[in-house]
């Protein structure tokens, strides 16, 4: 009689050439990568218009035209995206002040305070 681990492994081993399964893991990493980036540095490249500009955000919209999510202004009102779908104001032109929607509404910068946080000096303990 075989072990409930083995019946599992078996299950598992069958599973993984789904081709399927392999996309979804691979999308799940992308994601990573990209929130990784966010606390890195700062983003300036649009993948709307695969340029660098100064204006980029991160939007996380519903718009079924671009899978697109770090947006330039120009490309996000060109999309007519919302920017309350805005996550970011990490761009020179938000630290400027001068980030301005062209559609619709533009979020107050106060509402991401959370976005650059201050570096905080961590105490290097010499005594082991
Ligand atoms: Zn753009």
């Amino acid at each position: 009689m075989k072990s409930l681990k083995e019946q599992l492994l078996q299950a598992g081993l069958k599973a993984t050439p789904n081709p399927k399964a392999q996309n979804e893991r691979e999308a799940i990493s992308k994601k990573k990568i990209t929130e990784t980036i966010i606390h890195q540095e700062q983003r300036n490249f649009c993948e709307e218009c695969q340029q660098v500009r100064p204006d980029v955000e991160l939007y996380y919209h519903r718009n079924p035209t671009t899978e697109a999510e770090w947006i330039c202004v120009k490309c996000a009102d060109r999309l007519k995206i919302a920017d309350s779908f805005r996550q970011t104001a990490q761009s020179d032109t938000s630290i400027k002040r001068m980030f301005r929607r062209e559609h619709g509404a533009t979020r107050p910068a106060d509402e991401f305070k959370s976005v650059k946080p201050q570096k905080t000096k961590t105490e290097v303990n010499g005594n082991r």
